[in-house]
C-alpha cells in the first residue's frame, strides 16, 4: 500500500503526494478524481516520452473521455513561453474544456511548465504530477509553484497553482543519470540546511546507502524532503516571507546557472549556490570555519560540483542583482543562522557578495 502525505491549506485538505514502488495505484487514484468524465493530456518531454509516458497513455486509454500527449524537446532551454503555445494549441484541437485534466510525467522543467498550461488554459484547469527525477519528487512537484523562463531569466513568468495530486513511483529513478540525481541531492540537502539539522545528519550518516539506491532508504529521504517543504507551503504557500527560505544557494545559483547557458543543471548551480551562501553566512559570523567546511564536504560526497571554472565574478554579481529575487535596490539574501535555521537577510553590501562569489570561482 503506497504511503501517503496530505498538504493542508488554510487547515483544509488540499492534495496529497502519494509514494509507491510502481504505477499501480495511480489509477485507483485518477479515478477518484473522476477520469471516466473527463479528457486527459499526459505533458510529457523528449527522453521521458519512451521511458514511461507512452505506457502511461496505453494504460488510460478506455480510462478516460479521450487519453492524448503533448511533448517537446527535454531541456531547460524548453521551458519558455513557445512550448506552452504549442501545448495550448493541442489542447484546443484536442477539445479540452474547463473541466479537463493534465498529468504532468517528468522532471522539474515538465512539472513547471504543466503546472502553468493548467493554471492559464481557459483560466485554469486541473493536474496531477508525476515527478520522475530525483529533484522533481524531493522538491519540485510540491507546492504549487508554476512557470517559464524568459529572455534567459529564470522563472520570470509564472503562477501559484496546485495540483490535484503528486503521485510519485521511486523506482524511475532507476533510469535517471548520476548527474541527475546529483542534482536532486543539492536541493534535498537544502532542506536539511534551512530547516533541520536532524534530517541534515540523517544524510550524512546514510549516503552510502542513498548511493545504492535502497528502495527504503529512498523513500525515507524523498519522504523526508517533502515533509520539510510541505510545512514551509503550508504555512507560506504564496512566498509571502518564510517561503523564501527555499532559495536558499538560489541567489548566487540562478546567475551561475543563467551564465552557464543551463548547461550545468539547476541542482548542481544550487549546490554551488549553497557553498557561496553558507561561506557569506561564515563571514557574517553566524556558523563555524569546521560547519562550513562540514557542508562543503557533505556536498562532495553527494557528488555536487563545490565550484566553478570560466566564470567572471563581477558578471555573476550584475546577473545576481538582475534576478527577480531584489527589494529595491537589495538583494534578498538567504543565510544561514545555523545548520538547519535560516533567515532572510537583504543588507550585504556588493563587496560581501563578491567575496562569497569569489570563493566559488575557480581562478
Ligand atoms: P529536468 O526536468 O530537465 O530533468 C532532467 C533530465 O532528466 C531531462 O533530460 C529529463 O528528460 C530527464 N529525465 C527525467 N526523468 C527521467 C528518468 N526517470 N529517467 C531518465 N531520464 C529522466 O530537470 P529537473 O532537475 O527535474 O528540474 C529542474 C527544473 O525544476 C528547473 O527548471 C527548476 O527551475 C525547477 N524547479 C522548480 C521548483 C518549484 O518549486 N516549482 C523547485 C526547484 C526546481
Amino acid at each position: 500500500m503506497a504511503q501517503r502525505l496530505p498538504i493542508l491549506l488554510n487547515k483544509k485538505p488540499c492534495y496529497d503526494i502519494v509514494f509507491s514502488q510502481n504505477f499501480d495505484d495511480l489509477w485507483l487514484d485518477l479515478e477518484e478524481l473522476g477520469i471516466a468524465n473527463r479528457r486527459v493530456m499526459i505533458v510529457t518531454d523528449s527522453n521521458v516520452r519512451s521511458l514511461y509516458a507512452e505506457g502511461l497513455l496505453e494504460a488510460l486509454q478506455g480510462k478516460c473521455l479521450k487519453a492524448c500527449m503533448f511533448s517537446f524537446e527535454a531541456g531547460e532551454e524548453h521551458k519558455t513561453l513557445d512550448t506552452v503555445k504549442e501545448a495550448y494549441k493541442v489542447l484546443i484541437e484536442e477539445g479540452f474544456d474547463r473541466k479537463d485534466l493534465l498529468l504532468a510525467v517528468g522532471g522539474g522543467v515538465v512539472g513547471d511548465v504543466t503546472g502553468y498550461i493548467a493554471a492559464t488554459y481557459l483560466r485554469g484547469v486541473d493536474y496531477v504530477q508525476i515527478p520522475t527525477t530525483l529533484l522533481a519528487q524531493a522538491d519540485s512537484s510540491i507546492g504549487g509553484k508554476t512557470g517559464v523562463d524568459f529572455d534567459g531569466y529564470k522563472n520570470m513568468v509564472g503562477a501559484f497553482y496546485m495540483p490535484k495530486m503528486v503521485y510519485m513511483n521511486l523506482s524511475v529513478l532507476e533510469s535517471l543519470p548520476r548527474e541527475q540525481l546529483v542534482s536532486g541531492f543539492g536541493e534535498i540537502l537544502k532542506h536539511g540546511l534551512i530547516k533541520d539539522i536532524a534530517y541534515f545528519e540523517w544524510m550524512r550518516e546514510h549516503y552510502n546507502e542513498v548511493w545504492m539506491l535502497k528502495y527504503d532508504i529512498l523513500e525515507e529521504m524523498i519522504y523526508g524532503s517533502c515533509k520539510i517543504k510541505r510545512g514551509v507551503v503550508e504555512r507560506d504557500p504564496m512566498e509571502k516571507g518564510e517561503r523564501a527560505l527555499l532559495n536558499f544557494g538560489h541567489t548566487i545559483g540562478h546567475a551561475i546557472e543563467k551564465l552557464s547557458d543551463f548547461e550545468l543543471s539547476h541542482g548542481t548551480c544550487v549546490g554551488i549556490g549553497i557553498v557561496a551562501a553558507s561561506y557569506l553566512s561564515k563571514i557574517q559570523g553566524n556558523i563555524t570555519d569546521k560547519e562550513f567546511a562540514m557542508i562543503e564536504q557533505t556536498l562532495a560526497q553527494f557528488g555536487l560540483k563545490t565550484s566553478v571554472e570560466w566564470m567572471d565574478a563581477k558578471e555573476v554579481l550584475a546577473v545576481t542583482k538582475s534576478d527577480k529575487k531584489m527589494v529595491g535596490s537589495k538583494v534578498k539574501f538567504i543565510l544561514l543562522e545555523t545548520i538547519g535555521k535560516a533567515y532572510i537577510y537583504k543588507e550585504l553590501t556588493d563587496e560581501q557578495i563578491l567575496e562569497g562569489i569569489s570563493y566559488v570561482l575557480e581562478s
